[in-house]
C-alpha cells in the first residue's frame, strides 16, 4: 500500500522511544522515577467532575455544534475578559479536542505548501509536525540561554521572508519555562503589525508563573495585534484535565468559521460531557488551580537548587510551567562505564538505564546540550530521582 507523500513529512516523535523504554522497565516491575510527564500529576478538580456527571445524567450527551456549546464559548469570552483584558465575539471563539487540536486546526486553515512558519527553538515539537503536514515550512530561529530563551526581534526580521505567514509563540514555554513580558513582546508585536503576520500564541501554561513574573498575551497590546493573533488555550494543564480534551481558540472571526468547517468534517464536535465540565473549570472556584501552583513553586525551587549544585550544570530559573531546562552539555566527551556521552540522548539514556530516571533530551525540543525534567511529579519523588541523577552526574562529571 502506497502511503501519502504527506506521511513522510512527518517524523515519528523522538521521546517516544524514552518512553516505551521507560514503561517497560517499570512493566518489568524495576522502580523508574518518570521526570518525563508532561501533565499535572494532580486530579481534576472535584466540581468539574461532578459537573460532567451532573451533564450525563441529564442527557447532554448529543452531538454539540462542531465548535462548541454556547455556554462553553460565553465561559471562555468571560475567562478572556476576567483574566487578560480581551473583548471577543462569540464568532471569535471555537471550542477544540485539546489545544493541540486548536493548533493542529489553525495551521490547517491558514497554511499552504511554500509558506513559512517561524519556530522560536527550544520548541513544543508538535509546532514543527503540524506545519510539515501542511507542505508549509518550519523555519526554527535558535534562542539562547542569554537571551532567557526568547526570540529577540532581531532574530525575527532576519527570519522573515515574503512567504512568512505565522511565528509561533509559547509563553509560558514547554520546554524552557520562559515567560515572556510585555518588554519582550511589544517589539514582536511590532514587527507582526508592519509585516502583516500571524502570531499564533499558545498559553496554555498561562497559570503557572512563579515568583512575580505575570502573564501577558500579545493579543493584549492593541487592537491591530489582537487582530492578527490566534489565542490558543485550553483547560488541560490549569484544570488537570488532559484526558477530557478541550482547548479552543480566539481570534480572527474568518479563521474560526474555516476551523469550524474543518472540525464539522473531522472530529465534528469536542465531547459533549467534557464541555459542560469544563464550563465548570472556567466559571466555577479556581481555588484548586491556586493550590496546585503553590504547589509547583516549592518543586521548582527544589529542583534548581539541586541541579546547580551539581558541577557543570547550569540550570536557568524558569519563570513558568512546570519544567526546568538546564544546560548539561557539560557530559559531553566524558564516559561513564566505558560509555561516552555524546549528547542529550546519550545522557538520557544512561540515566533511564544506570538511575532509572526518565528525562526528556533537549535534542527533541530542536536544543541540543539541554535537558527537560518534568517537576509534575511528587516531592518524594523528585528528591528520590535526584539523588539517582546526582550520583551518575558526579561519576560522570565530578
Ligand atoms: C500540553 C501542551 C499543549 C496541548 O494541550 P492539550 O490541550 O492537551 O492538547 C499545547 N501546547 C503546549 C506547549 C503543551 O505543553
Amino acid at each position: 500500500m502506497k502511503l501519502a507523500q504527506r506521511c513522510s513529512w512527518i517524523a515519528p516523535s523522538a521521546t517516544m522511544a524514552m518512553d516505551t523504554a521507560a514503561k517497560e522497565m517499570a512493566r518489568q516491575g524495576i522502580d523508574v522515577i518518570s521526570f518525563g510527564v508532561g501533565e499535572p500529576d494532580f486530579d481534576t478538580p472535584e466540581n468539574v467532575k461532578e459537573a460532567a456527571i451532573k451533564a450525563m445524567k441529564e442527557g447532554r450527551t448529543k452531538y454539540t455544534p462542531a465548535s462548541g456549546i454556547h455556554e462553553l464559548k460565553v465561559a471562555i469570552q468571560q475567562k478572556l475578559a476576567r483574566d487578560n483584558n480581551l473583548e471577543y465575539g462569540i464568532d471569535q471563539i471555537a471550542v477544540t479536542v485539546g489545544a493541540k487540536h486548536a493548533l493542529y486546526n489553525i495551521t490547517q486553515v491558514l497554511c499552504d505548501p511554500g509558506d513559512e512558519v517561524i519556530v522560536p527553538a527550544p520548541y513544543w515539537v508538535s509546532y514543527v509536525e503540524q506545519v510539515r503536514v501542511t507542505g508549509a515550512t518550519p523555519v526554527v530561529i535558535e534562542t539562547t540561554q542569554e537571551n532567557g530563551f526568547r526570540v529577540t526581534p532581531e532574530q525575527l526580521r532576519e527570519a522573515i521572508t515574503p512567504r512568512t505567514k505565522a511565528i509561533m509563540l509559547n509563553s509560558p514555554s514547554n520546554p524552557t519555562g520562559a515567560v515572556y513580558r510585555r518588554e519582550h513582546l511589544e517589539p514582536i508585536a511590532e514587527i507582526a503589525v508592519e509585516k502583516g503576520i500571524v502570531v499564533v500564541s499558545d498559553e496554555i501554561y498561562e497559570p503557572f508563573i512563579y515568583g512575580g513574573a505575570k502573564h501577558v498575551s500579545i493579543a493584549e497590546l492593541g487592537p491591530e495585534i489582537k487582530a492578527l493573533t490566534l489565542l490558543v488555550h485550553g483547560v488541560s494543564k490549569s484544570h488537570a484535565m488532559t484526558g477530557w480534551r478541550i482547548g479552543y481558540v480566539a481570534g480572527d472571526a474568518r479563521v474560526i468559521k474555516a476551523i469550524t468547517s474543518l472540525q464539522s468534517h473531522s472530529t465534528s464536535n469536542p465531547v459533549s460531557i467534557a464541555q459542560w465540565a469544563a464550563v465548570e473549570a472556567l466559571t466555577g472556584s479556581q481555588e484548586p488551580v491556586k493550590q496546585m501552583v503553590a504547589e509547583f513553586a516549592k518543586r521548582r525551587e527544589y529542583l534548581v537548587e539541586r541541579l546547580r549544585a551539581l558541577p557543570g550544570v547550569e540550570c536557568p530559573m524558569p519563570e513558568g510551567a512546570f519544567y526546568v531546562f538546564p544546560r548539561i552539555s557539560a557530559a559531553f566527551g566524558k564516559s561513564y562505564n566505558g560509555r561516552v556521552i555524546q549528547s542529550s540522548m546519550d545522557l538520557c539514556q544512561l540515566l533511564l538505564e544506570e538511575a532509572h530516571v526518565s528525562v526528556v533530551p533537549g535534542s527533541a525540543f530542536g536544543a541540543e546540550g539541554y535537558m527537560r525534567i518534568s517537576y509534575a511529579t511528587s516531592m518524594a519523588n523528585l528528591e528520590k530521582g535526584m539523588d539517582r541523577i546526582e550520583r551518575i552526574w558526579r561519576a560522570l562529571v565530578g
